[in-house]
């Protein structure tokens, strides 16, 4: 069955007709809804107490860690208390945007993050935005405490150095477009067993809907691309990387 490891179903853009974008992902039997601040992880944890097949993950993005503190890491803790949520994200460093929090303090709520998963005993999601090499070198201060990297854009090199690590990628509609040959190459050189899919609906939406909001339904065209580049059959893509997601969180769907 198909599976949508990173949606953020909490959107505002889903609210007139999450039902009906639920009816859509029909053949998903995995959806994990991140949280990217203390508001979002709250109704991801709800959507995930109200719909069985969606779970969530809580945590602060980068770019909401300006008012990040020791109460937020308390709060985040209590919410993970529940058998729902399956991991801590999502969290890591983006320096694409110029008014963002400084680097050293998106550092310091990202260790912060993934010790309080590493205490919790789950995984942690990470969102790398030309922040590649500072991720990388956070994300081996913790050799035990297993991650995968989200909208994965990093090089060949660094993709290895990650899965050497026990860690994982996961890709979304990118991996569709026409100008992500370079993506593409590299995915091509991952081991299977290492791909998670999703959509990071509403953004990046895999072509042919490319402009449009994007939805869990539409994971498949990220699954049909990959059948393609990787020459196996999309029915073999599809389980594995429902394996794939079990192995990775934990869990049994
Ligand atoms: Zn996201």
């Amino acid at each position: 069955m198909l599976t949508d490891t990173h949606c953020h179903l909490d959107d505002q853009s889903y609210q007139n007709d999450l039902e009906e974008v639920l009816k859509n992902a029909y053949n998903l039997g995995f959806i994990l809804n991140p949280g990217c601040d203390l508001k979002t992880s709250q109704v991801a944890l709800n959507l995930a107490k109200k719909y069985p097949k969606i779970y969530a993950a809580v945590g602060i993005h980068p770019s909401e860690t300006g008012n990040y503190n020791i109460k937020t890491l308390d709060y985040l803790n209590k919410l993970a208390q529940d058998d729902k949520v399956l991991a801590i994200g999502e969290i890591g460093l983006d320096y694409h945007y110029e008014d963002n929090p400084n680097p050293e303090i998106q550092k310091k709520a990202f260790r912060d993050q993934i010790e309080l998963a590493r205490d919790l005993k789950i995984p942690y999601i990470v969102h790398d935005r030309e922040s590649h090499q500072d991720i990388l070198d956070i994300i081996k201060e913790y050799p035990n405490q297993k991650c995968v990297v989200h909208a994965f854009s990093g090089d060949l090199e660094m993709a290895k150095e990650l899965i050497e690590m026990d860690n994982y990628l996961s890709v979304g509609g990118v991996l569709t477009f026409k100008n992500a040959n370079d993506l593409r190459k590299v995915i091509k050189e991952i081991p299977i067993e290492k791909i998670l899919l999703e959509t990071d609906g509403p953004y990046l939406t895999p072509v042919p809907y490319r402009g449009k909001r994007n939805q869990p339904a539409y994971v498949e065209y990220v699954a049909n691309t990959l059948a393609r580049i990787k020459e196996i059959p999309v029915e073999t893509i599809v389980t594995r990387t429902a394996q794939n997601a079990r192995e990775f969180f934990e869990i049994e769907f």
